[in-house]
């Protein structure tokens, strides 16, 4: 028999919001143990809680972006249990009415597009993090996680392989930059996300059992969890036996699945309205103030350049896959960049020089008008090539004064004929062997001849005149 196998995602986010849900305790990531807190994250009796603006405004935002609709009406409910990671013994979260439900997510994968539904998306507070020592055997607990700021994102049971999981975390991920609401980084914990995983006879429509995977904490550990469970089902099933619905953790090192505890049910965690925290009311007039404070998304601006720019579809992507980028990009080209030289230069030196330095786009220095400028004078026969990547590199941290830099350094292209013929006779005359080589037909010698002008010149001459009087002067 034939398997298919059925996935759901539940994906917490960290919102970058500065201060905490429900208290404005600072949600910077790490800091000494137990220094971001008070009273009211760590549930001391009588604290009460008052919810962020900015973590609503982020909530609503992220579901516009995503296509749901909006609660206007929504409500913060109690989920109760018992665990040393949550002093108040119950964590702040929307169970009946959450603030976005009933979105779509378009993916694309190699196997064709599809559309993920998104079943709903709410607010909730993190809990803290305990933090054992093999040492002395003992069990610590650091609360500076508590109440930062999450939404979860919970999809219907839509995919059917690792890829189109993986596919659309990356889609979610870039939307969630793009709206500024989250840094989405795996490694500290602002993307985190459990998948729900069940087999069925091909064909079938009814669902499976399930299990819920947590611990996942990167797309690779994702893609192979995926596989390893579905296995695991697929042969439990083929043996007689029954998969029991259960809460499992993979283990990254060991490459396998493991059982943790039976699934809670809602009834579980006795959920009853928070009783601390008013309803949410959201007027029309705040809906729209947000709705048209919406960015251009990575999406609609791939289509956009590839429409206005006739950018191949690489480009688009590369360009726009971090907002800071495509920024860089659109400043260019109002400031009369060729769109085409735009691309290139952050393709090639922008995340060339980003990566080298480990920075992000966000983060680096450079602004739209000086490369621009260095592209213009690019284009106007004033800079070579070469030399604008080394006059980039030297404006690049600081966003230098290209020409400045350009004076000081007389790096300025030289445009002078006499002097560039001069040189290129000089070169041939003391180079016969490189001279014969090129006439008995080995073209690579021109090659090495460019070479030794651009040198003698100190890189300033455009290489394709130097090229151009060579070959003049080697056909007579
Ligand atoms: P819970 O509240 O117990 O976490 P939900 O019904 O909210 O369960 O579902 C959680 C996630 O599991 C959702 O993403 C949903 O799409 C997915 N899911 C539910 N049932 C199945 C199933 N049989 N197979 C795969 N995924 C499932
Ligand atoms: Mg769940
Ligand atoms: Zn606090």
């Amino acid at each position: 028999m034939t398997w298919e196998t059925v996935i759901g995602l539940e994906t917490h986010v960290e919102l970058a919001t500065r201060t905490k849900i429900f208290c404005s305790c600072t949600t910077r990531f790490g800091g000494a143990p137990n220094t971001h807190c008070c009273p009211v994250c760590t549930g001391m009796p009588g604290a009460l809680p008052v919810l962020s603006r900015a973590v609503l405004d982020y909530a609503v935002k992220t579901g516009l972006a995503l296509g749901c609709s909006i609660t206007r009406y929504s409500k913060f409910d109690r989920k109760n249990y018992f665990y040393p990671d949550l002093p108040k013994a119950y964590q702040i979260s929307q169970l009946y009415l959450p603030i976005a439900r009933d979105g779509a997510v378009d993916i694309r994968t190699p196997a064709g597009d599809r559309t993920i539904r998104i079943h709903e998306l709410h607010m909730e507070e993190d809990a803290g993090k305990l933090v054992h020592d093999p040492w002395t055997d003992r069990t610590q607990i650091d609360l500076n996680r508590c109440g930062v700021p999450l939404i979860e994102i919970v999809t219907e049971p839509d995919f059917r392989t690792a890829d189109e999981v993986i596919a659309y975390l990356e889609k979610l991920r870039e939307t969630l930059r793009y709206l500024g609401v989250s840094d989405c980084k795996m490694q500290e914990g602002s993307l985190r996300c459990d998948v729900n995983l069940s087999v069925r006879p091909m064909g079938s429509t009814g669902l499976g059992v399930r299990t819920e995977m947590k611990n996942l904490n990167s797309f690779k550990a994702i893609a192979r969890a995926i596989a390893h469970e579905a296995d695991r089902q697929i042969e439990l099933i083929e043996e007689g036996k029954r998969v029991i619905q259960e809460t499992r953790r993979w283990d990254e090192n060991k490459d396998a699945t493991y059982a943790m505890r039976s699934k809670e049910d809602a009834q579980d965690y006795r959920y009853f309205p928070e009783p601390d925290l008013p309803p949410i009311e959201l007027s029309e007039g705040y809906l729209e103030s947000l709705r048209a404070a919406q960015p251009e998304l990575a999406e609609a601006k791939r289509e956009r350049y590839r429409r206005m720019y006739g950018l191949p579809e690489y480009d688009c992507r590369m360009i726009t896959s971090d907002r800071a980028l495509a920024e860089l990009f659109e400043g260019l080209v109002e400031l009369g960049a060729p769109p085409k030289q735009g691309a290139n230069w952050i393709m090639g030196e922008v995340l060339g020089a980003l990566s080298a330095r480990g920075k992000e786009p966000k983060d680096m220095a450079l602004t739209p008008p000086t490369l621009a400028r260095l592209i213009a004078l690019v284009g106007e026969g004033r800079l070579n090539r070469n030399t604008a990547v080394k006059v980039f590199e030297a404006v690049f941290d600081t966003d230098g004064d290209v020409d400045a830099h350009i004076r000081e350094h007389g790096l300025e292209q030289l445009n002078d004929d006499a002097l560039v013929r001069e040189t290129a006779a000089r070169v041939l005359a003391a180079d016969p062997r490189s001279v014969a080589d090129y006439r008995a037909g080995k073209e690579k010698a021109l090659g090495a001849l460019v070479g030794q002008v651009m040198r003698e010149l100190k890189g300033r001459a455009d290489p394709r005149a130097v090229n151009a009087v060579l070959r003049e002067l080697l056909a007579q």
